[in-house]
């Protein structure tokens, strides 16, 4: 008998799916696709690493439940997420007679999750796919939720729909060969929904349980992925299409995202600026919520327990404002921040542009002296 744990995700529309989780939940992934399609043909969408490990794996167990199987490789990283790599998706679809009835399946990380979402929502105005999401992000995160993209050289997912898979197969086993940045990048998108979730009985297990997910205890990712997909699962259930409730999520992405832009793309890690926008929005709830600072420290030692600390990095405070200015979450010109004013509860704030910048101006300083303390080199320098 199985030992996967499962979560039904059940949206407004009516739209029902299962996330299962599990070490080994690849074995049943044929016979599942097999129980909700009918169909005959069955694409499977992979990237240059994964592909050919577990997309072969996903490959072999959909011809065995009886698909007429089709395997495309694009290349692995963000790059993929063009729209010149969905034009190529979608004349390979058309090439192999793809019907309306008939399935993709997309196994890899959030990339691969979001343009074999966007190309399988646009081709034939549509056709269902499964999602089995390979990095810890993708599990916890990416693959939830509905949201597909492409980028634009002018910036990232411009281009995108909002398309639901019919089910998510995450099997704990296939992150055993992830790089440490992609387990940083998971475990900052876990440690988020630790703080914002409503249980603050996942932020102790989380905190209890730090050391261990850190050594990768299959055990231990077993039980977090499922924690922080049911919590996204949750809030996406009650705002399928972003309309409010999701804004939650972006709790320590408004610095993040001035980070990785000021930064340059790819130079930091999508995970390490989430952290470092964690301890920035968790200081300035103090001062505009009333956060007691305990929670402040608290946060930082879960952060550092999961093996994100904070990283000697700096740009000039007025450049970082304003990107932030950019953001778009802003409202007539005013940054709003996903703020705490408890473990569990947080508020969508407008923040008086004084008190940012003299946050900024804080948070600049005491990265001057981490710098110092690392014999003057910045994260990434040799
Ligand atoms: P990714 O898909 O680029 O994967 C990271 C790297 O890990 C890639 O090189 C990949 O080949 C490799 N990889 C994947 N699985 C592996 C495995 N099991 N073992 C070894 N290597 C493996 O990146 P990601 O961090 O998974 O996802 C980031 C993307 O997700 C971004 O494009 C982001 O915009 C998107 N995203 C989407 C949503 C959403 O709601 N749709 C949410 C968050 C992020």
């Amino acid at each position: 008998m199985s030992n996967d744990r499962s979560i039904q995700v059940v949206l407004p529309s009516g739209h029902r799916y299962e996330i299962r989780i599990g070490k080994g939940a690849l074995t049943a992934v044929g016979s599942t696709a097999r129980s909700l399609k009918e169909s005959r043909k069955a694409v499977v969408i992979s990237d240059s690493t994964v592909g050919p490990a577990y997309g072969k794996l996903v490959k072999k167990r959909l011809e065995e439940a009886g698909f007429e199987t089709y395997d495309l490789l694009v290349p692995a990283g963000e790059e993929s997420k063009s729209i010149e790599l969905a034009t190529e998706i979608w004349s390979a679809l058309a090439g192999y007679e793809l019907g309306r009835d008939d399935l993709a399946v997309a196994v890899g990380g959030g990339v691969v999750g979001d343009l074999t979402g966007f190309t399988a929502s646009t081709y034939k105005r549509g056709i269902d796919f499964i999602q089995v999401p390979t990095t810890l992000l993708a599990m916890v995160d990416a693959s939830i939720g509905g949201k597909t993209a492409v980028n634009l050289p002018e910036g990232k997912n411009l281009v995108g729909t909002f398309h639901q898979p019919i089910f998510i197969c995450s099997d704990v086993r296939t992150l055993k060969t992830l790089g440490d940045e992609d387990w940083a990048n998971g475990f900052a998108e876990i440690a988020k929904s630790a703080m914002i979730a409503p249980r603050r009985s996942f932020y102790e297990w989380l905190r209890n349980n730090a050391a261990g997910l850190k050594e990768h205890d299959e055990g231990l990712l077993e039980q977090v992925v499922y924690e922080t997909a049911q919590f996204k699962a949750r809030v996406v259930a009650s705002d399928e299409t972003e309309a409010g409730a999701r804004e939650c999520l972006n709790y320590g992405h408004t610095l993040a995202h001035a980070i990785e832009a000021a930064a340059g793309y790819g130079t930091i890690g999508h995970g390490r600026a989430v952290a470092e926008g964690m301890r920035f929005a968790a200081r300035l709830s103090v001062e505009v919520l009333g956060l007691d600072p305990r929670i402040v420290k608290a946060q930082d030692k879960l952060l550092d327990s999961l093996g994100l600390e904070a990283i000697p990095w700096v740009a000039p405070p007025e450049r970082l404002f304003k990107i932030m200015k950019t953001d778009k979450k802003a409202r007539g010109g005013q940054i709003r921040f996903v703020l705490l004013d408890d473990i569990t509860s947080w508020k969508v704030q407008p923040v008086a542009d004084d008190t940012i910048i003299s946050h900024l101006e804080a948070w600049c300083m005491a990265k001057s002296r981490l710098i110092e303390k690392n014999g003057g080199k910045m994260w990434g320098e040799k």
